[in-house]
């Protein structure tokens, strides 16, 4: 049977070219989303991968979405964490509730699904968890001390659940994406984006699938000696 892979934010951008790379790799891929139906419903379709929407910062509606997803499909063995927001500001424009969000979304997110399927993995002694982290947590970025602040957070938290993942079978690894070429980056002024492209070894953005190709790598059956690493795909921008 095809394990049961869950990719939060998985219906656009990069978690959709993660869904589509898993899916084709073997995997009975569920795509989260937060965002509109009828996007996420139009990707389902042209897909033919399942799409299930929850709020992944939210304790109570992962905890029905795993329980759901175990219903429906069975175990989740192989979790990727993507969802993300930023709400970017200096700290003179940051109020509590752009901190709050971006930690519960970018970070939260991660506690909550490792905590509802960890046992899971246990008892299979099986399981392959990618969490989506950022260059700008491995770097720091000008207004967005929350944002490098919950992606500096993954990165450390996937150190210490390799730890504990690493005698039942479990890895825990991040990817540090570099710019990606998604909504998210587009929001970016056209100057200052410029200014980024320019800083890339590689001369372009990165592309969604590039970041898909880390996962399908990490989370394949074989990759069980690689665990607590942060694997960066930046274009050669390192920090
Ligand atoms: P995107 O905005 O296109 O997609 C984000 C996804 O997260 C969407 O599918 C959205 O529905 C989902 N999401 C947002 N809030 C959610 C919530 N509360 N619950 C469930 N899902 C939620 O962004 P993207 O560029 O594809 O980014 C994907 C991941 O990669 C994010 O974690 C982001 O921080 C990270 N990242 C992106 C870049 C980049 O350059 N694009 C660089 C480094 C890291």
């Amino acid at each position: 049977m095809s394990k049961v892979a869950l990719v939060t934010g998985g219906t656009r951008g990069i978690g959709a070219a993660i869904s589509i790379a898993l899916q084709e790799a073997g995997r009975t891929v569920v795509a989260s989303y937060a965002g509109n139906v009828e996007k996420a419903e139009a990707f389902s379709a042209a897909t033919g991968i399942q799409t299930l929407k929850f709020d992944a910062g939210d304790f109570a509606e992962c905890e029905a979405a795993v329980a759901q997803i175990s219903a429906e499909q069975g175990p989740i063995e192989i979790l990727v964490n993507n969802a993300g927001i930023t709400r970017d500001g200096t700290m003179a424009r940051m109020t509590r509730d752009m901190w709050d969000a971006v930690i519960d979304t970018n970070l939260g997110s991660c506690f909550n699904l490792c905590k509802l399927t960890f046992d899971g993995m246990k008892t299979k002694k099986f399981g392959r968890v990618v969490n989506i982290g950022s260059i700008n947590g491995q770097a720091g970025q000008y207004g967005q001390v929350n944002y490098a602040a919950a992606k500096s957070g993954i990165h450390g938290f996937t150190k210490a659940l390799a730890q504990e993942g690493a005698r039942f079978g479990i890895t825990v690894n991040a990817i540090a994406p570099g710019y990606v070429d998604t909504d998210m980056v587009r929001a970016v002024p056209e100057d200052v984006l410029g200014k980024i492209i320019a800083r890339i070894p590689v001369g372009r953005l990165g592309q969604a699938e590039d970041i898909a190709r880390g996962v399908v790598f990490l989370t394949a059956d074989e990759s069980g000696f690689i665990t607590g690493s942060t694997l960066s795909i930046n274009g050669g921008q390192h920090m």
